[in-house]
């Protein structure tokens, strides 16, 4: 039997409704009956309907006779609710049996409802009603859970993708200025070189860094520095084409790659770059509107050349690095083009650094003492640690070649606390010599090694472990310490103060001082440097500088040290014309071993 051919007037929108019987009569009455409300669709018998539905449409309710030759109501029912892709269609069966086992066998099946026969007309219809009614409901309810499914899956993937694309951001990019990051800097380097491989083009690499950044930062507050970087980053990205990049190293170093250069020479392109270059350094010293003031900063910069993937892109960053030093030891605000001499001298600093190391391992350091007189009695009343590096080769190394290399590599670190160490030791045992107990033991220590952030706290410590009394402890630190943060320094000296160590200001007059600082500071002496010493006579130029420091030092109540004194006419000058308080000297004695500075004491000892 086929399906009745359906009414098509406004057919999609009306629910479908498939009746199955065996009687004709009663399909005609259901059709009579339903065709009103819904497209109806009969069926004589159970394959017919089930053929039906195999082709993929389904219907919203199937009324379904129970008892039929073959295929009985109960059998198509069981076989709906066995396919997944039909199940859900509801079935209420209609049926003469009277039972309520056939109703129980029936609704056991899965039918939702049951209506016997001969049916009153107005309870199909009703039924009919309740159950497309729930079952929209249901329909409706299960659409809102899929949409509800689908959106958080949406929400989910979106997040996803936001999370990556964070992730992604923080890898690859500068969170303050938004530009590539060394690990993106490297990336877009070696695919210039690659280009660079492929077209024959030049391509260059340019380092830069800011002169002078740090004073902004320390006076003004990092906001404003912040602000001064990204303002640096814009001008940058706007001196430069967009094929180029511009990324941010750390701190106030940038990179800039410039690519594609068409030229036929390394001279040529030379050229092009140098004029980029100098494009570069004069924006960037233009000045800057921030919000406290106008500020003026420039910049070193440092270029290298390449064409194709000769060296690794690390090697190019280090020889623009070296270049760009090379503007920054030349005063800053200019570009400098790499040569191979700088290689040789970074060679010469990585060998100067390995050997420090081993130094440092084998102990070929000792400590000298230069004894300190004295101006009136003449008399030792202390002494400077001098520190000398007994090489295996090279013999005796001065602290003035190899202290330079140690503050570079940061190995003046280990290197002080040695010395603050090796002193404290000394100390700890002269107190025990009545002759030396009342001896003032001075150190040198390094900008670099007093702005590290635990030294006050390290000092201390060794000073625990040692014994030694702080009081007779000097620290002499040098001007070049100014260019750090003022009040960290100020905090740092207060605490070693309060503990009982003072402080000398060395080599007084060769650096940068302000007047200001150096009445804000907790120092209690000033060393003149001996360059002002050498050859002091009346008359000499010398005279006026050496005279004001030392009315300089008795204004501010400090002590004086004239350092170098090395010959009586000196001596006699600084300290019996001028009063200066303290003289050390070859005069007196150069720096020597600690045996031979003992020696010092029993000599004297003995000659009493
Ligand atoms: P400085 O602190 O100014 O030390 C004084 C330097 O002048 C010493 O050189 C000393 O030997 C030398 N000197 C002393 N009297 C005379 C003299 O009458 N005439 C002449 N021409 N020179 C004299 P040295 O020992 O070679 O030390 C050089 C510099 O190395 C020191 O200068 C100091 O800045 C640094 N240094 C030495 N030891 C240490 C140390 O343990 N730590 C640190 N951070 N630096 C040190
Ligand atoms: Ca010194
Ligand atoms: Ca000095």
């Amino acid at each position: 039997m086929t399906p009745s051919p359906h009414t098509d007037a406004e057919a999609p929108c009306r629910p479908v409704i498939l009746a199955v019987d065996d009687q004709l009569e009663n399909l005609f009455l259901l059709e009579a009956l339903l065709a009103e409300s819904y497209e109806v669709r009969t069926f004589t018998n159970g394959p017919a309907v089930l053929d039906f539905l195999a082709c993929g449409q389904l219907p919203d309710v199937l009324l379904l006779d129970v008892v039929m030759p073959g295929m009985d109501g109960f059998d198509v029912c069981r076989r709906i609710k066995a396919d997944p892709a039909i199940r859900d269609l509801p079935v209420i069966f209609l049926t003469g049996l009277d039972t309520p086992q056939a109703e129980t066998q029936g609704l056991d099946l899965g039918a939702e409802d049951f209506i016997h026969k001969p049916f009153v007309p107005a309870v199909v219809m009703a039924r009919v009603r309740n159950l497309l009614a729930r079952h929209q409901i249901e329909q409706r309810r299960q659409e809102l859970a899929v949409r509800e499914a689908q959106m958080a899956e949406q929400h989910r993937l979106l997040e996803r993708k936001k999370a990556e694309e964070r992730i992604n951001d923080l890898a690859f990019f500068d969170q303050l200025t938004r530009l590539p990051n060394r690990p993106l800097l490297l990336d877009r380097l070696r695919q210039a070189m690659a280009d660079s491989d492929r077209s024959d083009r030049y391509g260059a690499v340019l380092m830069l860094d800011l002169d002078h950044f740090k004073v902004l930062n320390d006076t003004r507050g990092h906001a404003e520095g912040d602000l001064l970087l990204q303002r640096v980053a814009s001008r940058l990205i706007e001196a430069v084409r967009t094929a180029d990049t511009v990324a941010r190293l750390g701190g106030d170093e940038f990179v800039v790659i410039l690519t594609g250069i068409n030229e036929n020479s390394l001279a040529d392109a030379a050229v092009q770059v140098e004029g980029i270059a100098q494009k570069i350094v004069s924006v960037l010293g233009q000045s800057y509107a921030l919000p406290s003031a106008t500020f003026h900063c420039s910049a070193s910069v440092g270029v290298t050349l390449f064409q194709g993937e000769a060296i690794s892109a690390e090697d190019l960053l280090k020889q623009a690095d070296m270049a760009m030093y090379q503007s920054k030891n030349m005063g800053g605000n200019s570009f400098t083009f790499f040569d191979r001499n700088m290689e040789i001298v970074a060679l010469d600093h990585a060998r100067a650094e390995a050997d420090l190391r081993s130094a440092l391992a084998e102990g070929q350091f000792e400590l000298y003492f230069q004894p300190l007189i004295d101006g009136r009695s003449r008399n030792i009343i202390g002494a400077e640690a001098l520190i000398r590096w007994n090489h295996p080769t090279r013999g005796m190394v001065s602290p003035a070649e190899f202290i330079p290399h140690a503050e570079r590599t940061g190995l003046i670190l280990p290197l002080g606390s040695w010395v603050m160490e090796t002193a404290c030791d000394h100390l700890a045992a002269w107190a025990e010599r009545s002759e030396m107990s009342q001896l003032v033991l001075s150190i040198n220590v390094s900008a670099k090694q007093f702005q590290a952030p635990d030294f006050a706290r390290q000092m201390i410590a060794i000073l625990d472990r040692t014994g030694a009394n702080p009081h007779r402890l000097k620290i002499e630190l040098t001007e070049s310490l100014f260019a750090g943060n003022f009040d960290d320094i100020v905090a740092a000296m207060s605490m070693l103060q309060e503990r009982g160590i003072t402080f000398a200001l060395d080599d007084f007059g060769t650096g940068f001082s302000s007047l200001s600082y150096l009445s804000r500071l907790p120092l209690d002496q000033l060393k003149i440097d001996r360059s002002f010493v050498a050859g002091i006579e009346a008359g000499d130029a010398n005279v006026a500088i050496c005279a004001s420091i030392i009315g300089l030092a008795r204004n501010l109540k400090l002590k004086v040290v004239a350092e170098g004194v090395e010959t009586e006419a000196e001596a006699y000058f600084l300290a019996a014309v001028h009063r200066c308080d303290m003289l050390q000297g070859y005069m007196f004695s150069r720096p020597i071993q600690r045996l031979a500075f003992e020696g010092l004491f029993t000599d004297k000892a003995m000659n009493r």
